[in-house]
């Protein structure tokens, strides 16, 4: 339900076709319109940031070349390499913030919107969606790729200054993965989802 700000009629507050502004039925007043959150639109981003999951994970973002010797690092390599020099802890929060917790959200948001597509009309599907939205703002929470694409950058810059980098087709990758969460959390709206359980 929503209140007019003009009349204080209430409401009941429905989802919107988007670009679309829902009017007070009384005066008129705009009450509230569609954020981004297209449904075709996610789902494109969100199949994109699937495509890319794997490769940005599994191939080398690093290539450091320090006194004739030469190393690449994948992410996940990274992570278990700062828990095996007595940082389990940090390991792990790299390993959940930058892999684990990003791959959760955008599995999850994948469901939710084939849910919305074609499942919304079962039970099951209803069911489903209100369990994953419940779920939603602690798997945001915990995936943090901008904390991690930034602590990356500030190292590369720092290392750079003794050791020869190079970025991989894995940082490519990772950049563009992290782009595409960028952007599918820009059209994601969480009150907007729950909105299709109230129909
Ligand atoms: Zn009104």
């Amino acid at each position: 339900m929503v209140l007019c700000g003009s009349c204080d009629l209430a409401v009941q507050k429905r989802a919107l076709p988007s670009g679309v502004r829902a009017l007070c039925p009384r005066c008129h007043t705009a009450l509230y319109h569609t954020p981004y959150c297209s449904i075709n639109g996610m789902l494109a981003l969100c199949l994109t940031a699937i495509i890319l999951f794997a490769p940005a994970n599994m191939l080398p973002v690093l290539d450091l070349q320090f006194l004739g010797s030469y190393r690449t690092t994948t992410v996940i390599e990274g992570a278990l390499a700062v828990a095996s020099q007595g940082f389990p802890i940090v390991g792990l929060a790299v390993l959940v913030a930058a892999v684990v917790g990003p791959g959760l959200l955008i599995l999850s948001i994948l469901l939710q919107i084939l849910i919305v597509k074609y499942a919304l009309n079962t039970r099951i599907g209803k069911w489903l969606l209100k369990c994953l939205l419940q779920q939603q703002s602690l798997l945001s929470q915990l995936s943090m790729l901008e904390i991690y694409v930034i602590s990356f950058l500030v190292t590369a810059f720092q290392l750079s200054d003794f050791a020869d980098i190079h970025f991989d087709l894995g940082t490519f990758c990772f950049t563009m993965l992290f782009l595409s969460v960028l952007f599918l959390m820009r059209e994601y709206d969480l009150e907007h989802m729950w909105s299709y359980l109230d129909e």
